[in-house]
């Protein structure tokens, strides 16, 4: 991977009718881990000429990590990543660029100064309605009462009382999401509070997946590997494309915000961000494990000691406190009634993108959609496979 300093192939005339071509096969914008698959599958595949473009100052987009400033201590600058797989041939394919560490990730959640495993599983639903132990059934019938079934549910706050009841969705979901999203839950899709399994067991882990890892050395060195996997690819940091607007003669790739690439020309997409307080603790542990949520009354969603994942020796550890917040960064869209008619029109503009000058959109801001980081790079493997 070289650094490039000139960017743009085409005078500045072209540049403002945003129509610069440079002489790269392929121009992807962003270096996260969609712009990172592409660009590796589109080099050794066929053998493009690839620019990558990143405004920021760092690649990895999102996923970024770094040591702590004045620490030894890793840590996920824009919020923790816990890498998952559903399928195997994704796993193998990111494999080639990095070793893994197992993904100790287990949540639990502060429910009134009590921690209770989350997802809910048995132990959450024992510490909760104080009866010890259940077996599936006994606790299947406890939650009965307070279940409101819904055949359909239309919403994330319906989808949560038919599966878990009243109670559990109070104490564990209701003002978390809220917080989180500055909207009821009874206001967004039930995909989104459906994210997170609810258990009969007592498996304590995040995410249902066999396949839970770290890359071992951090992902910033994983999305670096990756583009530096081949002397075609080219990577420009500190360029805001929606500058420049210099496309690939075969293709673009654009993966930042989708609303942006069209300057808000229908509206702005509603978009939550977060904000991150960090304190360096002088003890080994804060916390007894990677993620603690506080579904309270306090303005902040979770605490987070990543330490607990990358299994860092230190006598001392760095604590992340998220404050979800309406401006700033665009971290995640909003799956909901009042996004979905101006996510069509806009997914019409990059549909017609793609037809008229091979415009491609992909990873969650590109494509709007609330993914998780092994389907971002599965859509990307697949995106690189489609273009021609
Ligand atoms: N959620 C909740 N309570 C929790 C954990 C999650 O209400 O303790 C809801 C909340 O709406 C959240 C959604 O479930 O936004 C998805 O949770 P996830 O942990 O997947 O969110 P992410 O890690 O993507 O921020």
């Amino acid at each position: 991977m070289h650094h490039v300093v000139i960017v743009s192939g085409c005078d500045s005339s072209r540049q403002e009718q945003g129509a610069g071509m440079v002489s790269y096969d392929l121009v992807v914008v962003g270096a996260g881990p969609t712009g990172a698959t592409v660009a590796e599958i589109a080099a050794r595949t066929k053998g493009w000429r690839v620019l990558v473009i990143e405004r920021r100052s760092h690649v990895a987009g999102n996923c970024y990590d770094e040591l702590y400033p004045g620490t030894e201590l890793l840590w996920h600058r824009y919020g923790p990543h816990y890498l998952r797989f559903t399928s195997t041939e994704t796993m193998s394919y990111v494999g080639r660029f990095t070793e893994w560490i197992p993904g100790n990730y287990v949540v639990k959640s502060n429910v009134d100064g009590v921690l209770v495993p989350m997802p809910i599983n048995l132990e959450t639903i024992e510490l909760l309605y104080g009866r010890a132990p259940l077996t599936e059934e006994l606790a299947r019938e406890l939650i009965q009462s307070d279940v409101v079934p819904v055949e359909h549910p239309a919403n994330s706050e319906e989808f949560i009382l038919g599966r878990a009841g009243r109670k559990l969705y109070e104490k564990l979901y209701a003002k978390y999401t809220a917080k989180q999203w500055g909207r009821s839950a009874a206001e967004l899709d039930p995909s989104v509070c459906g994210r997170v399994p609810i258990r009969f067991d007592r498996n304590p882990y995040y995410t249902d997946s066999p396949m839970q890892v770290m890359p071992r050395d951090g992902y910033t060195a994983l999305f670096d590997r990756m583009l530096r996997s081949s002397p075609l690819i080219d990577v420009v940091t500190d360029v805001d494309w929606l500058q420049e607007r210099v496309h690939g003669t075969a293709a673009t790739v654009f993966t930042g915000p989708l609303d942006e690439y069209f300057g808000h020309r229908l509206g702005p997409l509603p978009w939550r961000s977060l904000s991150f307080e960090t304190s360096v603790e002088n003890r080994p542990w804060f916390q007894p494990c990677v993620q603690v949520n506080y579904p309270g009354d306090e303005p902040f969603t979770r605490k987070v000691e990543v330490k607990h994942v990358t299994r860092q020796v230190s006598t001392r550890t760095v604590v992340v406190t998220e404050f979800p917040a309406d401006c700033g960064e665009p971290y995640y869209p909003v799956p909901a009634q009042e996004s979905r008619k101006l996510f069509a029109d806009y997914a019409r503009l990059a549909d017609a993108e793609r037809k008229s000058r091979q415009v491609f959109f992909g990873g969650r801001l590109g494509t709007y959609r609330y993914i998780n980081t092994d389907e971002a790079i599965e859509n990307a493997m697949k995106l690189a496979a489609d273009l021609a």
